[in-house]
C-alpha cells in the first residue's frame, strides 16, 4: 500500500510537473475560463452549503449538466437535482465525506455511483476543496469526472504506483523529447541523483563517456524501429563512480498527440560484473603459478596476432619445456617440483613484457607469445634470456636445483597465421631443440634459424671490429661534370676484416647495437686528418664529404667532436661537408633544422644524400640550411633508357637551382649518363666512371698536362 511518504513524494511530483508544464507552455489559463472548462476532462463546480443547511451549485461547467443529465439551471436552484442522481447506497457515504470535509476543512476525494435517466448507472469520482463562505456556510470548489468501467484500470494504476515507488529496479520516464518527467526512488538510490535534480533533464547527465556516439545512434535506431531496446551500459553516478547497468527501454504511445513516452528500467549490475570477472580470472589462471592457462593464452595470442597483423609486425610463439623435469618430481617429490615451477614462472615473468603472453600449458611446459617485433632476432634474444634466467640454481629449502629449458619458436607470418598451427610448429621446434641436445632454442624453419644465428654472429663480429678499430676509409672522387676536375672526395668506410659485408649492411646493424658512435668517430677523425694531410701537401682537394648516419646525426656531441678536430688540424670548416640522407632529415624535420643549424653555425657544408629516394616536404627543404643535393644513383642508372628518369632528374635540378643549391649526381658509370646530366645542368659528378672508392695511399695527385685536362690544375690517378 502507498505510505504517507509516497503521497508526499507524489505531491512533490505533481507540483514539479505542474511547474514544468507551466514553464514550458506559459499559457495564461485564466484568460480563457470557458474554453478551459470545456476542454477539461470532467467538470468543475462550486457547491455552496448555506449556514441554514441548504445546498446549491453556484457554478457548474458545461459538462456538469451532461455528467448528471440534469436540466441547465436546475442545479443552481437546488443541489437536490444533482444529489438525487446519487445511488441510494452511496448517499450516506457522500454525506459523511462532505461532513468530514466541513469538520476538518480539508479537501475530500470520493467515488460514488449515479443512476442517470439515459445512461443508467455510472461511476463518478470527485475531488473538492472547502472554504468558508461569506454567509458563514461552506463553499466547495470541485472537479468531477465519469470513471465508469475504469475500476480495474484504477486498480492497475494503484498497483503500478506501488510498484513504481517500491521497485528495486530504477525507472525513468521521459517524454517524446527525451526529457525526464519522472523517476522512482530506486533510480535515486542507484544514481545518487534526487528526483528534483533530474526532472527536466536529459538522461545523458548519467553518461560515462565510455560508450561511443555510434552506440547511442544504434540504440536510438533500434528504439525507433522496434519500440524497445535492451542492453548493458556504463553510466556515471552523481558521485562520479562508474557503474554497469542493465537497461531496458520501451517506447509507449498514448492516445493523444505528444503522448509518446520512454520508460527505462535500470538495474545496477556492477557487482555481478565484478563477480563474473573474478570468476573468469579464477577459471583462467593456473592456480600453482598464477600464469594464464592454455585456454586464456590462446585467446590472448589471438589478440596479439591480430595486432601484429594490423601493424604488419611479426609475432613469435615460444614453447618452453623444462628438460628432465619429471626427474625433479621423481627425485624430490611433487611439492618440491611445484616450488621449482613457481620459481621458473617468476623468472620468466621478469623477462616477458606485460603485453606479451605467458602461460603454463602443463607440467614443465610454458607458452610465450611475443608481439609487435620487427626482427626474428628479438625472438631469439628472448629465448636466450629465458635460457640465461634459469642458469642460476633454484633454491628450495636446502636444495639447489638447476633446470634447463628447450625452446621451440615459430613466427607469424612466415610460418603461417593460424594460431593452432603456430603453437604446433613451436612444439615441433621445441622437440628439435631436445633432439639437438636440449638446453637450447630452435626456430621452426631452418632458414630462420640460420638467419637468426648469422645475425648473432654478425653482431659479434661487428662488436669485435669496432673494439679493435678494424676499419679504414676509402675515398671516392667528386668532380666537375663538364671538365672532370677533381673537387672533393667522399669518405666511405670499409672493414679490414672479412665477414662484415658492405656498409649498407653493417651500418644499420651498428646503429641497432649502439656501436654507431665509435664507428662514426672513427670515420670523422680519419677523414678530417686525411683532408688535413691533402691540404698540407697541396693536393688541390677542396673538401671531404663525410656520411653521417641517422643515429649519429642526433648525437649532440657530434658538432663538438668535429669542431675539436678542425681546431686541432687547422682546417677551415668549409673543407668539411656532411652528408645526411633525405630520410634522416625528414624523419623529424623540426629537430633536423635545429641540428643542421648547429653544423651550419660551425661553418661546415651540408649535403642531402640519396635525394629522391625518400619523402621530402618542399616546405621543410626550403628551411634546411643545406648547400647541396646528391641525386641518388637509382635515377642515374637508367637515364639512357628511361625517359621518366630524365624528367625526374630535370625536375630535381631545376628545384635545386630555384633554391640556389648545387647538384651532384651519384653513381655515374657511363659517358652517356654523364652527357645527359651535364646537359640538364648538373654541376658535380661521382661514380665509377671517374673512379671507384679507394684507400688514400692508392690515390696519386699528378700535375695535369694541357691534353688531359681542359682547365689545367692538379689531377689524380690510381696506383
Ligand atoms: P652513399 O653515401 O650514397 O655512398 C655511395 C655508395 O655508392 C657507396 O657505397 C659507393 O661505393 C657506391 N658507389 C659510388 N659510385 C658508384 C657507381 O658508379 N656504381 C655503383 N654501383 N655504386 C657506386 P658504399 O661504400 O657501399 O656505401 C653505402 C652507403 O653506406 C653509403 O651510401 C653511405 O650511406 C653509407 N656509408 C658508407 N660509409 C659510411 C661511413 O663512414 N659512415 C656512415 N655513417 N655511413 C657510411
Ligand atoms: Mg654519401
Ligand atoms: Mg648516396
Amino acid at each position: 500500500m502507498p505510505t504517507p511518504e509516497d503521497s508526499a513524494a507524489g505531491q512533490r511530483r505533481t507540483d514539479a510537473i505542474g511547474a514544468l508544464i507551466a514553464s514550458k507552455s506559459k499559457v495564461d489559463t485564466f484568460s480563457l475560463p470557458a474554453k478551459f472548462a470545456r476542454c477539461l476532462p470532467g467538470a468543475l463546480y462550486q457547491l455552496h452549503r448555506t449556514s441554514n443547511g441548504g445546498s446549491r451549485f453556484t457554478f457548474v461547467s458545461e459538462r456538469f449538466i451532461n455528467l448528471f443529465e440534469i436540466l441547465p439551471g436546475s442545479a443552481g436552484r437546488d443541489a437536490a437535482a444533482v444529489f438525487d442522481r446519487i445511488h441510494p447506497d452511496d448517499r450516506a457515504m457522500v454525506e459523511a465525506t462532505l461532513e468530514a470535509s466541513v469538520r476538518t476543512m480539508q479537501p475530500c476525494h470520493f467515488d460514488y455511483r449515479v443512476i442517470l435517466p439515459i445512461r443508467g448507472t455510472r461511476m463518478h469520482s470527485t475531488v473538492a476543496t472547502p472554504e468558508p463562505a461569506e454567509d458563514g456556510g461552506i463553499m466547495w470548489y470541485g472537479h468531477v469526472s465519469d470513471v465508469t468501467g475504469t475500476d480495474q484500470t484504477r486498480d492497475h494504476n494503484k498497483y503500478a504506483d506501488i510498484l513504481f515507488a517500491h521497485s528495486s529496479i530504477g525507472i525513468i520516464v521521459t517524454d517524446a523529447d527525451n526529457t525526464i518527467i519522472d523517476v522512482n526512488p530506486a533510480f535515486e538510490l542507484i544514481t545518487g541523483y534526487a528526483w528534483e535534480e533530474v526532472i527536466g533533464q536529459n538522461p545523458r547527465i548519467l553518461s560515462s563517456g565510455r560508450q561511443p556516439a555510434s552506440f547511442y545512434r544504434d540504440m536510438w535506431r533500434t528504439l525507433n524501429e522496434t519500440g524497445a531496446w535492451v542492453g548493458e551500459i556504463n553510466n556515471r553516478r552523481k558521485n562520479g563512480e562508474i557503474y554497469v547497468e542493465r537497461l531496458q527501454i520501451k517506447v509507449i504511445h498514448g492516445d493523444g498527440n505528444n503522448s509518446k513516452r520512454h520508460v527505462a528500467f535500470v538495474s545496477d549490475i556492477t557487482r555481478e560484473h565484478q563477480a563474473e570477472a573474478t570468476m573468469r580470472r579464477l577459471c583462467s589462471i593456473d592456480p600453482l603459478t598464477g600464469l594464464a592457462n592454455r585456454h586464456v593464452a590462446l585467446e590472448q595470442l589471438s589478440l596479439l596476432l591480430d595486432q601484429a597483423q594490423r601493424h604488419e609486425a611479426l609475432m613469435a610463439v615460444l614453447v618452453v619445456n623444462l628438460d628432465h623435469f619429471k626427474t625433479v618430481n621423481d627425485q624430490h617429490g611433487h611439492q618440491i617440483g611445484d616450488e621449482v615451477l613457481i620459481s621458473v614462472a617468476d623468472r620468466f615473468r621478469s623477462i616477458v613484457r606485460d603485453f606479451d603472453v605467458l602461460a603454463r600449458l602443463s607440467g614443465g611446459e610454458f607458452l610465450i607469445g611475443i608481439g609487435g617485433i620487427s626482427e626474428l632476432e628479438e625472438a631469439a634474444t628472448t629465448a636466450d634470456r629465458l635460457i640465461q634466467t634459469l642458469a642460476e640454481p633454484i633454491h628450495v629449502g636446502e636444495l639447489q636445483i638447476i633446470v634447463t629449458p628447450s625452446i621451440g619458436i615459430s613466427v607469424s607470418p612466415s610460418d603461417g597465421t593460424d594460431l593452432t598451427m603456430l603453437v604446433k610448429y613451436a612444439e615441433e621446434a621445441m622437440y628439435a631443440a631436445k633432439a639437438d641436445g636440449r638446453h637450447r632454442y630452435r626456430f621452426f624453419s631452418s632458414a630462420m634459424h640460420h638467419r637468426a644465428l648469422s645475425h648473432a654472429r654478425l653482431s659479434e663480429r661487428l662488436r669485435k671490429a669496432v673494439l679493435h678499430r678494424s676499419f679504414e676509409l676509402h675515398y671516392q672522387e667528386q668532380v666537375n661534370i663538364n671538365t672532370g676536375q677533381l673537387i672533393s672526395f667522399e669518405a666511405l668506410i670499409r672493414p679490414t676484416v672479412a665477414g662484415l659485408g658492405s656498409p649498407g649492411e653493417f651500418i644499420p646493424l651498428a646503429e641497432e647495437l649502439n656501436l654507431i658512435q665509435p664507428l662514426g668517430r672513427f670515420t670523422i677523425e680519419h677523414a678530417i686528418r686525411q683532408m688535413a694531410s691533402w691540404t698540407k701537401s697541396g693536393a688541390g682537394v677542396e673538401r671531404i664529404a663525410i656520411n653521417v648516419s641517422p643515429r649519429q646525426f642526433v648525437d649532440p656531441q657530434l658538432v663538438d667532436t668535429m669542431s675539436a678536430l678542425l681546431d686541432e688540424t687547422g682546417l677551415p670548416p668549409t673543407a668539411i661537408e656532411i652528408e645526411v640522407t633525405e630520410t634522416t632529415a625528414m624523419h623529424d624535420a623540426e629537430e633536423a633544422i635545429k641540428l643542421l643549424r648547429r653544423f651550419k653555425d660551425l661553418g661546415v657544408l651540408i649535403a642531402i644524400d640519396d635525394f629522391g629516394t625518400g619523402y621530402s616536404s618542399l616546405a621543410y627543404l626550403r628551411r634546411f640550411p643545406i648547400d647541396r643535393i646528391k641525386i641518388d644513383r637509382a635515377f642515374v642508372n637508367h637515364l639512357e633508357t628511361q625517359s621518366d628518369d630524365v624528367e625526374i632528374v630535370k625536375a630535381i635540378i631545376s628545384l635545386a637551382q630555384a633554391m640556389k643549391l648545387s647538384v651532384l649526381a651519384e653513381g655515374i658509370e657511363t659517358e652517356g649518363q654523364r652527357t645527359i646530366l651535364a646537359g640538364l645542368g648538373c654541376e658535380l659528378a661521382q661514380g665509377y666512371l671517374f673512379g671507384k672508392p679507394k684507400p688514400a695511399n692508392q690515390i696519386a695527385f699528378l700535375p695535369l698536362t694541357s691534353n688531359s685536362s681542359p682547365n689545367g690544375g692538379m689531377s689524380w690517378t690510381s696506383h
